[in-house]
């Protein structure tokens, strides 16, 4: 991944060395990011028990497919998965910007957190 500017503090940075964290907020699952300047939180993916099962079932999928190149099976038979996994990810492309949505809030209420006791400090 290239550099980023931070939207907060200006600095720039690789988000590919920062360490990936994750929150956890009822059933949804916030992995992010933080800028090491000024520690705000850049969301990776957020995640609810459904997108878990869509992602476990297209790795499966893509399993499949290794496998199934491996062990050269018919052209249509790896097609097929194929499709599948297509399937998956039209799914799952429609619940994602309604869980990036509430990810963001999940960590825009964790800053908020985080603020007030570096004040306190
Ligand atoms: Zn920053």
């Amino acid at each position: 991944m290239d550099s980023v500017i931070c939207n907060k503090c200006g600095e720039l940075f690789f988000p590919a060395e920062q360490r990936l964290q994750q929150i956890e907020a009822g059933d949804l699952q916030v992995q992010f990011f933080e800028c090491p300047y000024c520690l705000a939180k850049y969301q990776v993916i957020t995640t609810d028990p459904m997108m878990r099962e869509l992602i476990a079932a297209r790795q499966s999928w893509q399993r499949q497919i290794r496998l199934a190149q491996g062990k050269h099976f018919r052209q249509s038979t790896i097609e097929r998965y194929e499709r599948e996994i297509e399937k998956i990810k039209t799914q799952q492309k429609k619940l994602l910007p309604a869980l990036k949505r509430r990810g963001a809030e999940v960590l825009r209420a964790t800053e908020e957190d985080t603020h007030g006791r570096e004040e306190t400090v």
